[in-house]
């Protein structure tokens, strides 16, 4: 019996493919290794993942070649992108290709990239007492004399040169604590030294919280935890710590971010307290640097990583311990391929690794908790902040009531209310900082005719253009088309109102009303790259501006202790979207930009202006009333069954034209309801029906959702609408969604 070889291809084809085993190759390949097989008329690249059984299929092609020594991927690694693959029902080759650094994506051979870094040493000043007896290795002994009389950081080819045999030495000195390791180059986008030190006492949350993660890392086995601390309670210092309790065991670490230019602050913080034993992932890096940091933690020479949601497939060995900061957050669901959830994908890759897993979050979505109440989560409860400054005082204004009497025009409506503008007086007055919130770009969101009501809408997406004053254009925040800004009504040339306020307009009231302060807007219009938005938040954390106008980007975890009052100006706007999450997602960014406010020695207050004074979220932000949302909502998810007490999978049909893409997801429903499991397994199907967003692109969207109780439930109909997809025509696009984040 021949043995074969079984490749995942770097191709969107399912499954797993044999390949022979050239004489050349025996006995040399190894799990995870990257290899070129013949695919199609062409070549393709490939992933060894073990020796496949013949199955007299033949004749089989052959592996043409092995592009690396050491498998780029590690046995488990493998196993968490099969995972996620099934799970999310995307194909193997493909899953693997896309978490790979861009450099080894590629069917081509790739040489160790130069080390582009300068590294540094210095011997540790207050070592303990063991590093006297270095002198039973002498060479050791001799590195240390040496940095001890120089006392500062030592290029480590000065070292070498002085020291023969010094590099080998170095890895055993920094393990052992008395030797510290630093890259020269500063990583792109994260500013370094911060100013962050140690704190030298531990708040009572923090210890209690250290305490228990320092137990559960030495158990080596899988503890997944849910530390549910209130904006300011120092949740940071706890990743910190208890990352340094897994380098102490030698082990690796890994930490997931929302999005690395909006936390600057936490990434500065990891780097300034571990300095080159980190790496920093995410996607403004540039391919090189993005290749060579996931080499050095492939080799290990880096043992921790802080990145982005791509960073669950960080080749870290040995991992002791996973955080996801902000694990509410949306953005650490993948919209696009491999459809994943990082955080979800954490608790696999914790558990496969026997690694502590660390959730934190101010406002823990709903899944978290329910695994908590399940029991699946210990929670750890941060309930107060460092120092026990208070938590800022929350008061709502009710738009309905602050409307200007006389009447004004509609679209003249201000945004600041009487009271806000107040309380902004003073607060610049005390040289103290504002953040204004409002989750809309642009100047105005709605141009209507006043005469017919008509307004200006996108010709190839079911929405409404928004009017950017500062680019002089209407643009679609869907497919991105800008057009000149109309004059009247195209219909029945009657004039427009500006409707809908946008930051941009925001912008300029502000500028209006406090034309001393300076004021910056912090959008994705405003601000385009990720190192213009470290730039803005480091301004305003170094006091260089007084207002920051902005969306949801200014909800983050940054920590400005100028800032003592904040605003969220119009606190309805997620609210009415179709989507089941939109009551939960408020209340998060409410709680969230609150949070920002009263974070120094000054107090702060927040104000929340609404129409919907009585709705849930806004009720229960006011008296941080996180315990009674989180019991409403459930009791709604629950009556309507949506997670977190059902699995959802969604399927979207869109293309051209729209009467086709009705009729393939009408005949994908039928399909679908024909392959429904027996009833007692509870799955229901939904639609099919258009999209709440009908239209996107030009390409009509219609959508069906599946929900059980267990994801297995729904495999059956789902595999069913999977074997029809080859005979859909390319005109549309039939996508699966599992667990899916956004419902539009
Ligand atoms: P969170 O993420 O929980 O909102 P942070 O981690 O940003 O809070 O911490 C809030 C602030 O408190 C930061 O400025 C941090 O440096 C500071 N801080 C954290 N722990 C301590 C401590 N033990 N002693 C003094 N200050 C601390
Ligand atoms: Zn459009």
């Amino acid at each position: 019996m021949t043995v074969l070889a079984s490749v995942a291809v770097g191709r969107p084809v399912r499954g797993e493919f044999s390949y022979l085993i050239p004489p050349s190759l025996e006995g040399r390949l190894q799990i995870g290794h990257r290899v070129t097989v013949p695919f199609g008329r062409g070549t393709a690249l490939g992933f060894y993942l073990g020796p496949a059984e013949e199955e007299g299929k033949g004749p089989y092609k052959s592996i043409l070649n092995l592009l690396e020594a050491a498998p780029s991927l590690s046995v488990e690694m493998i196993e968490l992108l099969r995972f996620a693959a099934t799970h999310y029902r995307y194909p193997l080759g493909e899953a693997i290709r896309g978490a790979m650094p861009p450099g080894l994506a590629g069917p081509e051979e790739v040489a160790d990239p130069e080390p582009a870094l300068q590294w540094f040493v210095r011997s540790v000043t207050n070592r303990d007492p063991g590093s006297k007896t270095a002198h039973r290795a002498p060479a050791q002994a001799a590195v240390l004399a040496y940095l001890d009389a120089v006392a500062n950081w030592v290029p480590i080819e000065e070292l070498s040169r002085a020291i023969p045999g010094a590099r080998g030495k170095i890895k055993a000195l920094v393990a052992k604590g008395w030797v510290q390791l630093e890259s020269k180059a500063v990583v792109t986008g994260v500013r370094e030294g911060l100013g962050q030190s140690r704190p030298a006492r531990l708040t009572p949350g923090q210890k209690n919280a250290v305490d228990i993660l320092t137990e559960a890392i030495s158990e080596r086995a899988f503890r997944p935890y849910l530390l549910h601390g209130v904006t300011g309670s120092g949740k940071t210092e706890v990743y910190l710590r208890a990352m340094e309790e897994v380098l102490r065991l030698r082990r690796g670490g890994l930490i997931l971010v929302p999005e690395i230019a909006l936390t600057p602050q936490l990434v500065g913080r990891f780097r300034s307290r571990f300095g080159s034993q980190i790496a920093v992932l995410h996607s403004g890096l540039r391919e090189k640097e993005r290749l060579r940091h996931w080499q050095s933690l492939r080799r290990g020479d880096v043992q921790i990583a802080v990145g982005v949601r791509s960073a669950i497939f960080a080749p870290i060995a040995n991992l002791g311990l996973l955080v996801v900061d902000e694990e509410h957050d949306p953005s650490f669901k993948q919209e696009e391929k491999l459809r994943y959830q990082a955080r979800d994908l954490a608790v696999v890759r914790a558990k496969q690794a026997g690694a502590t897993l660390l959730l934190g979050s101010a406002t823990p979505s709903l899944e978290t908790i329910e695994n908590v109440r399940k029991g699946r989560y210990r929670l750890i409860e941060m309930p107060h902040r460092v120092d026990d400054r208070p938590m800022p005082i929350i008061s709502v204004i009710d738009l309905r009531l602050e409307r200007p009497r006389p009447l004004i025009a509609l679209d003249e409506m201000p945004i600041l209310s009487p009271s806000l503008r107040q309380a902004m007086q003073e607060v610049l007055g005390q040289k103290q900082q504002v953040i204004l919130f409002l989750n809309r770009r642009g100047h105005s969101t709605l141009l209507l005719c006043e005469v017919c009501g008509g307004s200006v809408r996108c010709q190839d997406c079911d929405v409404c253009l928004t009017l950017h004053l500062s680019s002089r254009s209407v643009l679609c925040h869907y497919c991105g088309f800008r057009g000149s800004v109309p004059e009247r009504c195209v219909e029945c040339t009657g004039p427009l109102l500006k409707l809908g306020i946008g930051t941009e307009r925001v912008e300029v009231e502000v500028a209006q009303a406090f034309p001393a302060a300076r004021i910056a807007r912090l959008d994705r219009d405003a601000v385009s790259s990720s190192e213009k938005v470290t730039e803005m938040l480091s301004a305003f954390a170094r006091r260089e501006l007084d207002i920051l106008v902005g969306t949801q980007m200014v909800a983050k975890g940054h920590d400005f202790p100028g800032v003592t009052l904040v605003a969220a100006l119009m606190a309805d706007g997620a609210l009415s979207l179709p989507d089941f999450r939109a009551s939960e997602r408020t209340f998060h960014l409410l709680t969230q930009v609150a949070g920002r406010a009263g974070r120094g020695t000054e107090p702060g207050r927040v104000f929340i202006q609404t129409y919907n004074p009585e709705c849930e979220p806004v009720r229960r932000v006011l008296n941080y009333d996180f315990a009674g949302f989180v019991e409403e909502e459930l009791r709604r998810r629950r009556n309507l069954a949506y997670p977190p007490f059902m699995r959802m999978v969604s399927v979207r049909i869109e293309g051209e034209p729209a009467e086709r893409v009705a009729m393939i997801a009408r005949r994908l429903g039928q399909v679908a309801a024909k392959h429904l499991p027996h009833a007692e397994r509870g799955v229901r199907l939904l639609g099919p029906a258009p999209s709440p967003l009908t239209k996107i692109r030009g390409k009509t969207r219609w959508q069906l959702l599946l929900k059980a109780p267990q994801h297995a439930a729904m495999e059956e109909p789902i595999a069913a609408i999977e074997r029809c997809i080859p005979d859909v025509p390319s005109s549309v696009k039939v996508i699966i969604d599992v667990d899916p984040g956004a419902m539009l």
